[in-house]
């Protein structure tokens, strides 16, 4: 009887023993498993979340610029590209012709009341006439701007010569514009809208607007331009420019100076 009570507390004192070192090994085993995997977990489930959590973007890091600048109006199309840049949530600049704003002075309030730059395109948009002299070249701009100051109580010294200040502005002309405080801008990727198709306008910008971090883009008041206006903004978004209006305090890009 002895000896089979102490066979019988052997027997389950060594299988308490097989259990501790078994449970051991398990806690154990995912203690180690718990040390390596959720860490590594973490990281491969943050990354794979980033591209879904990606926000909207509005604004870029990237230091790059574009302007979307507009030239010839305004027109019956302004308020639909007021809808689209508004949309989008963009600002543009607009460089009015004179008969125009007078045509069109709603829009031009509206222009000015959203936020975006307002600059001048000439009364007559006839070289020959802008260019006859120096006076007349100086007299068209200050009549836009008497125009706009007394519709929007505002001034604006940017002004866009019409068909470019190369080459048909005369050296004197360029003086005198200078010494009136004009503030002159021309481009550097002429979507040739005013011939082409809402598809070749977006063509132009996906190609000519390639490894420019400065870029001035030309489009009119057309309706072909309309048409790809929204198309033109994703485009330069995905390429992460920053869409800005010109203002007077940046550094003028034109043709004159060479700095474009
Ligand atoms: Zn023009």
């Amino acid at each position: 009887m002895k000896r089979s009570n102490k066979g019988i507390i052997m027997f389950f004192a060594a299988i308490s023993l097989i259990m501790i070192v078994l449970g051991t090994c398990f806690v154990f085993k995912d203690s180690i498993s718990k040390l390596d995997s959720p860490k590594e977990g973490n990281e491969i489930s943050d990354t794979a979340k980033k591209p879904v959590e990606k926000p909207k973007k509005t604004t870029s890091n990237s230091g790059k610029v574009a302007y979307i600048t507009i030239d010839d109006g305004p027109s019956k199309y302004t308020n639909r590209i007021l809808d689209i840049l508004d949309t989008n949530g963009v600002k543009a600049t607009f460089f009015m012709i004179d008969g125009n704003m007078k045509k069109y002075p709603d829009e031009v309030k509206r222009v000015q009341e959203e936020g975006h730059s307002v600059g001048f395109h000439s009364v007559t948009h006839e070289v020959k006439e802008l260019y006859k002299t120096p006076e007349a070249t100086v007299k068209e701009f200050e009549t836009c701007q008497e125009t706009f100051l007394d519709l929007t109580g505002e001034v604006s010294n940017l002004i866009r010569v019409p068909y470019g200040s190369k080459p048909y502005m005369p050296e004197k002309s360029h003086e005198a514009l200078a010494k009136n405080g004009y503030i002159m801008w021309d481009w550097n990727l002429d979507t040739q809208d005013w011939k082409g198709t809402t598809d070749n306008i977006v063509s132009n910008v996906l190609y000519y607007g390639r490894d420019n971090p400065n870029l001035v883009v030309l489009i009119h008041e057309k309706e072909q331009t309309v048409e790809a206006l929204d198309s033109m903004i994703k485009v330069l978004k995905e390429r992460d420019y920053n869409i800005v209006p010109i203002s007077e305090d940046v550094k003028a890009l034109n043709f004159w100076d060479k700095s474009i």
